[in-house]
């Protein structure tokens, strides 16, 4: 009898209990969980984001540990910010893919004629309330996990500011090169972060897979080595246990093409989680409705595979050869 477990169907272990975030509710900004620590001397815009998916908590048990914690910026300002809330306050773990959104993707919202625009989505008018804040920042940490089990990622997007500064964090997390997706434009791809003539550091962590104990650990680390790296914080001021060793990361993966799913019926041929090289052109690793998806060129690395929010128009997998 067959073990294998076809992606989407595996239920992974919650190993980690959703955080408590009901006393982040109010604060001084007067927009909901959204907190500023401000020093009184100038220094850069750093925004830190979680629950912009709203069943991805362990970027969300970071900040709010951070804010326990009582760090203050020696300069500048940090703002934290609990995204998308109202998804996140339907999280079941009986279903706990379930609560990624409430109406649509709050990370495919970030077109500026699609904020200014009438159409109201809960993700859309949350949007619309944290973009002073997005748009002020000078530095944003996005903080994500995955679906499936993978060594830590850093998204990057194409410009070369950005992979520098992810690759000199050394979190070992593999830096992935993209130009985003066609069904919508992530926070970190908006305005300024996604040109090249305007300054701005901005970076999406996808720390492992959503409830393992782990991605919390590569959230705590990269958090705090992104305000150590924007020069917010010294190291002195490092909440105990926070910081990893130093481990130095792979080579970047440059994003080549991304398969979008056409059906219902997109089903991968093998467990993939995330990192495989598949050697040979041409080596089918789904099918869609029945049609072969083939891998285009040799050596060809699968990132983030997965069908857990399979619908026609969403990414299933990326692929990428590494930059050397
Ligand atoms: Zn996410």
């Amino acid at each position: 009898m067959s073990t294998f477990l076809h992606p989407g169907t595996q239920t992974h272990q919650i190993e980690l209990a959703a955080p408590s975030i009901s006393a982040l509710h109010a604060s001084s900004t007067g927009i909901d969980f959204v907190h500023e620590i401000a020093s009184c001397i100038d220094g850069p815009e750093v925004l830190i984001t979680a629950l912009v998916h709203g069943n991805e908590y362990s970027g969300a048990l970071a900040l709010k540990e951070f804010l326990d914690a009582g760090v203050r910026p020696r300069c500048g300002r940090i703002t934290a910010i609990f995204c998308n809330v109202a998804a996140f306050s339907r999280f079941d773990e009986s279903k706990p893919d379930s609560s990624r959104y409430v109406d649509e993707d709050f990370n495919r919202v970030w077109d500026v004629d699609r904020l200014n625009e009438p159409a109201s989505s809960s993700e859309l008018d949350r949007a619309r309330v944290l973009r002073p804040f997005v748009e002020r920042s000078s530095y944003l940490l996005d903080l994500h996990s995955m679906h499936e089990p993978c060594g830590a990622l850093l998204v990057t997007g194409l410009l070369q500011r950005n992979i520098d500064f992810a690759q000199a964090l050394n979190t070992g997390a593999q830096a992935i090169v993209d130009a985003g997706h066609e069904d919508g434009v992530r926070m970190r791809d908006f305005g300024k972060f996604g040109q090249q003539d305007q300054p701005g550091i901005a970076l999406l962590l996808e720390a492992g897979q959503h409830w393992a104990r782990a991605s919390l650990e590569m959230a705590r680390n990269t958090l705090i080595r992104f305000l150590l790296a924007s020069r917010v914080i010294e190291k002195n001021d490092v909440p105990q246990g926070w910081l990893l060793p130093d481990f130095p990361s792979p080579p970047p993966i440059f994003v080549t093409h991304r398969v979008v799913a056409k059906s219902m019926d997109f089903r991968f041929i093998d467990d993939y989680h995330g990192g495989e090289v598949i050697k040979i052109a041409g080596t089918i690793i789904a099918t869609d409705a029945g049609h072969p998806v083939c891998v285009p060129y040799d050596d060809c690395i699968l990132v983030m595979p997965s069908v857990r929010q399979l619908r026609p128009g969403v990414t299933t997998v990326r692929f990428g050869h590494l930059i050397n």
